[in-house]
């Protein structure tokens, strides 16, 4: 990739970061090695261009225009204050344990500097009698006002203050702040400053200039509104948000027009097959599934390629729609793939999905990296043969040695467990010059103002109604320690005839504790339900083993399952109404409400116990709330973006997650708007500034997107 190597880069190539170094010292050899070191840790940053240096903006500001008299400080504990004064004692104390202790006075009062951990020159620097400017967070300690580790000079009586808000910048272990200060000033000196928005463009927006933007953010003026400066509403901040909003749209609809250039192969005829199916069916569609289900057919027939996302709450019958569209494809004489991120849940739809078609006479295939080298030999000659009409399978069906005869459509399951280039991969399996039709499904709805940012290059689909019959689960939280109280309730409803799915917690440091969490666990409750069958599924298990297992379940020979997240997507057992989940403050809200969707999928009232150690942090308290207030899965993804913000939200996406730094999708809609309207228009008519801005706010970050 051409955009790795710097000097391929068209932009000026002067490393800011050795030129702040040369203008201190001479370069010695030792230095210059210790400048590459830094460069790499600025590349790290993602700090190669001038421009990337001058587009790295603060993260905050401090205040250190002003000294705050000590006795006036000591008032305001908890707040971060700046205050100056004279050493009047300093010593190295040792209980509880080794520190040095500095005590600093000024007219009005005396502040303490506390440092756990220090070196033998700042025991010199700080002697009695010397002049300390120290900056930190204020609290009352034993000996009254103090600071732990305060940022600290040493200064003259008089010495000048800022006039300024100093601002502070997002840095790596070993990058300080004045180096990354100086080369950013550096890069300020040398980069093309033009804007890439008109005069008449900025006016009808309402936005103000770029290099003034950029200027006034890295070195904000005396008078500027340091409120709206802190809190990113000035009008500088609200130009680079537009910029970096603006970004995103040309590059995602720019990336869009190139797939869509490239030619499908137009899947027009709803033939046999697919009437066949509908008619089959023992239920009929509803109403979201016959609407969405006409929006997918009306792409399958262009000349195009689909890109289409289609989500639906866990439940909503996504399975069925993507059936469906395959059936059009292979009515149209294609084949179709269809991809899902674990092997239960391939399984599970080749075995639901094979159940359905190939009494209709379709030739299906099946493929995962479990199967033995043989059996991988069959599959694929099925499949490069042609005569496999359905592929369904893991990660394993995008391997180069699986190729397909006609792929007319692609069908990725929970989308974003996928990364973005395994989904291109096997979007690049159709005959050359061809792109295969795609429909991307997930089950974590993607709220409004992410679907129109993230997800701008493709056409969204929402099911956004239950198949009829259900009724909501219902979630309680629970104090772990009423586990037994639970245990109980487990084997009242084992014994009515109910099925229960018992999730161990997660153990993210260590897959060994975990599986063993899980052991103890079935052991545990296979001793405290006399007369009850309890199954165990975790993720060591052999694929075999593990079916025999979803098997015993499926068919109610046993009727509690202990199992790990990998029932976390898509398994559908029906009779299943109740689910204990072990510590769920671990898990993540969507995992959560994806867990609890395995539950409540037929007519029986279900019930979803979250048991949880106590004491619960603000964030895990919220996520639980949330879950025993809705079953909203557009409610729950609002409140998880709201509390993890979108860069972990999207996951594999990360694309997009570089893409966004200053603007926030909750407070700029107005922006996100604003921003796609000109979009659209530059695109059409203006592709001169479509590829400067681009090139300035992206520069090689772009290749990510091409998907
Ligand atoms: P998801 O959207 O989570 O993938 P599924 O496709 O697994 O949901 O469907 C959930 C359950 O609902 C399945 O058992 C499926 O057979 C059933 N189902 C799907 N559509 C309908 C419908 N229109 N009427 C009744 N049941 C349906
Ligand atoms: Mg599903």
């Amino acid at each position: 990739m051409a955009a790795e190597d710097p000097s391929a880069s068209t932009e000026t190539h002067a490393s800011p970061i050795k030129a702040a170094r040369q203008s201190g010292k001479k370069t010695s050899s030792k230095a210059a090695g210790s400048a590459s070191k830094t460069s790499e840790k600025l590349a790290r940053l993602g700090l190669r261009k001038d421009m990337d240096f001058v587009l790295h903006l603060p993260m905050r500001y401090e205040d250190e225009t002003a000294i705050i008299p000590m006795h006036d400080a000591a008032l305001r504990g908890g707040s971060t204050v700046q205050v100056e004064g004279v050493v009047t004692a300093s010593d190295v104390q040792y209980r509880p344990r080794r520190q040095l202790v500095v005590t600093i006075s000024d007219d009005s009062g005396q502040v303490v500097l506390r440092f756990l951990n220090f070196y033998g020159s700042q025991l010199k620097q700080l002697a009695m009698g010397v002049r300390v400017r120290a900056r930190g967070e204020l609290r009352h300690g034993f000996l009254g006002a103090e600071m732990v580790h305060p940022g600290y000079k040493i200064v003259n009586e008089g010495a000048p203050l800022p006039t300024a808000l100093t601002p502070v910048y997002h840095s790596g272990e070993g990058v300080p702040q004045a180096l990354l200060r100086k080369a950013i000033a550096n890069a300020m000196t040398r980069v093309n400053w033009r804007d890439t928005l008109s005069p008449a463009r900025l006016a009808a927006l309402g936005l103000q200039g770029f290099e003034a933007s950029v200027r006034t953010l890295h070195n904000p003026p005396p008078d500027v509104d340091q409120y709206s400066l802190m809190e990113h509403e000035h009008p500088a901040w609200e130009r680079m948000k537009f910029d970096e909003l603006l970004a995103q749209q040309l590059s995602l609809k720019r990336a869009q027009i190139t797939r869509r250039s490239k030619g499908a192969n137009a899947l027009p005829v709803t033939g046999e097959l697919s009437n066949a199916f509908l008619l089959n069916l023992p239920f009929s569609l509803t109403g979201a599934q016959e609407k969405v289900l006409a929006e997918i057919r009306a792409d399958l027939r262009e000349t195009f390629p689909m890109q289409r996302l289609l989500q639906g709450d866990v439940g909503s019958g996504k399975t069925i729609v993507a059936a469906l569209a395959a059936t059009q494809a292979i009515d149209n004489g294609f084949q179709a793939a269809l991809m899902a991120p674990t092997e239960i849940l391939a399984e599970q739809h080749f075995r639901k999905i094979a159940a359905w078609l190939e009494p209709l006479g379709v030739k299906t295939a099946w493929l995962t990296g479990s199967l033995r080298k043989k059996e991988k030999e069959a599959a694929n000659l099925l499949i490069a043969s042609g005569e496999a009409q359905l592929v369904i399978g893991t990660h394993a069906l995008i391997q180069d040695n699986v190729l397909f005869k006609k792929l007319g459509l692609v069908i990725v399951d929970e989308q974003h467990r996928f990364g973005v280039s395994q989904r291109l991969n096997l979007a690049n399996k159709a005959e050359a010059g061809k792109v295969p039709h795609q429909l991307m499904m997930s089950a974590t709805p993607i709220p409004r103002t992410l679907a129109m940012t993230y997800f701008a290059d493709l056409e969204v689909s929402v099911i956004d109604e239950l198949p009829p019959g259900r009724t909501p689960v219902v979630t309680r939280v629970i104090d772990q320690n009423r586990r037994d109280e639970v245990i109980s309730r487990v084997h009242a409803a084992a014994q009515e005839g109910k099925q229960v799915y018992w999730v161990c917690p997660l153990i993210e440091e260590s897959e060994t504790l975990q599986l063993q969490t899980a052991t103890d666990t079935h052991a545990m409750l296979a001793a405290a339900l006399p007369g009850i069958q309890v199954g165990l599924v975790h993720g060591r298990l052999k694929p075999a083993e593990k079916q025999a297992v979803m098997d015993d379940f499926i068919h109610n020979r046993t009727q509690v399952l202990v199992a790990t997240t990998v029932i976390e997507v898509g398994v559908d057992v029906p009779n299943a109404s109740l689910m204990v989940i072990e510590h769920a403050e671990r898990f993540g809200l969507s995992q959560l409400h994806q867990l609890r969707g395995r539950v409540g999928r037929g007519a029986a009232a279900s019930v979803c116990l979250l048991l949880y150690q106590g004491p619960l942090g603000g964030t895990a308290k919220q996520r639980l709330a949330t879950m025993r207030e809705s079953n909203d899965g557009f409610e729950i993804a609002r409140k998880d973006l709201e509390l993890r913000g979108p860069g972990e939200f999207l996951g594999a996406r990360q694309s997009g997650e570089a893409m966004l730094r200053f603007a926030n999708l909750e407070t700029d809609q107005w922006l996100v708007e604003k921003a796609r309207n000109l979009a659209a228009d530059l695109l059409k008519n203006d592709p001169l500034t479509v590829a400067a801005h681009l090139e300035r706010w992206l520069g090689n970050k772009e290749e990510f997107l091409r998907v």
